[in-house]
């Protein structure tokens, strides 16, 4: 295997295709199929792609300078998708994006399927050329900017520009940004939706592990149930229907937002989490449809993993709107006849524009918890430490590779996730053994390298390097003499 003696620094946010071109570049070669060669060691026909393929032979080639994980994490676009795919199903993506076959990875993604793939193109902010030319010497692919559904840029807002490719050319070119000539991707300068959907998109993509609390967390469920359209743990599909119809806007005549904003049955299926794996698009887009923004988002995210009080800043009462509307929405939160304020159409509505009647009419009003009241907490308690413990218990007796003890892995398995995420501050003792279960980097590999050892015939000890291949290790946090005694045990 050639080694390669040079390769360009990445930037910030910069997508492998970008770095492939510049690579292709700085060695003056003739055309793709030389620069793919050097690069993975085979004609790649992914290299254009979010989701390339052939990391591994990159990565070796690179000699460990960085890991596939890596490659993956901080070049393609899978970790968007990462809150959305099952432990498993996102390693099978990072081992096919190693190998030199993706074929079927952006249908197991559920991409293909979608059919967002459709308005996909390269695509660039003008402002952020300007700043890259300027600061690093030269425009690159942003890919973030590559994303389905991102046609605003989320540093700049301006609206992205979608590049045309002259006849007979395509990705192979090689080029950078405003090589060639391009139009913008939307036809509105100013869609409210698709300023959020990049913010929350690119929150995602640069946040993974804090977007897959916030799905594990069902950020969505409790937006619903906030905004009185949760009834006794069943959505009330009507309310959510009404309320999000006008929203929906079908009127628009954005090509990509065309996709989300006709019909209204993917909403249903993607809260029900039915058939298909959420498209990260849809998922922000809905998100947006729920009046959030990015900064609510992290709000969740840093409530449900810590016991901060509610800054005061928060507690600032939003801009008042007009006195008949308040006077509307009062009134039919009164008539709805739910015995929960909570449950209450237009609670949050209410909460956002004029909390202090809303306070003063929940203090005369509470509800009496009936059963919820005498809920004995430490037995709850007791019984989810148990849960976790038996769901560790669970993914090592896995056949199979081994899946890591992460907390996502483990809680959820358990089935008191949602209420252990929003109550936190209740569950001690889980909270305790959960940090407990979890598996350090170490321990995962040692699992792995055990699993992998006798997978090969016990007898006959081989290459620890093959192992390692075999059990997906690329940089190594087990001392060598663990390793040895791993063979002989
Ligand atoms: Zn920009």
């Amino acid at each position: 295997m050639d080694r390669l003696f040079l390769f360009p620094e990445p930037f910030p946010d910069e997508s492998l295709y970008s770095l492939a071109v510049r690579y292709h570049r700085l060695v003056s070669n003739k055309s793709y199929r030389q620069t793919s060669r050097e690069l993975f060691g085979t004609y790649s026909r992914t290299c254009g792609s979010v989701i390339p393929c052939c990391l591994g032979a990159l990565s070796q080639r690179l000699e460990g300078q960085y890991s596939v994980a890596e490659l993956v994490e901080t070049r393609t676009l899978l970790p968007l998708y990462r809150p959305f795919l099952s432990e498993q199903a996102y390693e099978s993506a990072i081992l096919r994006m190693q190998g030199t076959h993706g074929t079927g990875l952006k249908m197991s993604l559920g991409m293909t399927a979608s059919g967002l793939l459709k308005h996909a193109s390269f695509r660039y902010c003008e402002a952020c050329m300007q700043h890259d030319s300027d600061v690093f010497g030269m425009p690159y692919w942003h890919r973030i900017h590559m994303a389905v559904g991102v046609c605003t840029c989320p540093v700049h807002g301006n609206v992205l520009l979608g590049a045309n490719f002259p006849e007979g050319a395509d990705w192979r070119s090689m080029f950078l940004p405003g090589e060639f000539a391009s139009e913008p991707v939307l036809s509105t300068p100013s869609l409210d939706a698709a300023f959020a959907v990049a913010d929350m998109q690119f929150w995602g993509l640069e946040n993974p592990q804090q977007a897959c609390d916030l799905v594990d967390g069902e950020f969505l469920r409790w937006r619903l149930t906030e905004m009185g359209m949760v009834h006794r743990g069943r959505l009330k599909e009507l309310a959510i229907r009404k309320f999000l119809e006008p929203r929906l806007d079908p009127g628009n005549k954005e090509v990509e937002y065309q996709l989300v904003t006709k019909g209204f049955e993917w909403i249903m299926c993607l809260l029900r989490r039915r058939r298909w794996t959420i498209q990260p698009f849809r998922y922000y887009f809905l998100c947006w449809l729920l009046e959030s923004s990015v900064n609510d988002l992290r709000e969740f995210q840093r409530r449900a993993f810590s016991y901060l009080p509610e800054p005061a800043s928060a507690i600032k009462h939003a801009s008042r709107p007009d006195e008949k509307m308040v006077a509307a929405r009062r009134r039919e939160f009164k008539r709805d006849i739910s015995e929960r304020c909570h449950d209450k159409l237009g609670y949050y509505w209410l909460y956002r524009h004029d909390r202090e009647w809303l306070n003063n009419y929940v203090k005369h009003h509470r509800f009496i918890r009936s059963r919820e009241a005498s809920t004995d907490w430490s037995v709850q308690d007791a019984r989810l430490s148990k849960e976790l413990v038996d769901a560790r218990d669970k993914i090592l007796d896995k056949k199979g590779k081994p899946i890591k003890i992460t907390k996502s892995a483990v809680l959820r398995r358990v089935s008191a996730q949602y209420r252990f995420l929003r109550e936190f501050s209740r569950f001690p003792k889980s909270f305790q053994v959960l940090e407990g279960v979890l598996e350090t980097e170490h321990d995962f590999q040692i699992r792995k390298l055990n699993w992998a050892i006798k997978k090969f015939s016990p007898s006959k000890r081989c290459a620890t390097s093959v192992i390692m291949r075999f059990a997906g290790i690329r940089i190594m946090r087990v001392s060598e003499s663990e390793v040895d005694s791993l063979f002989f045990t």
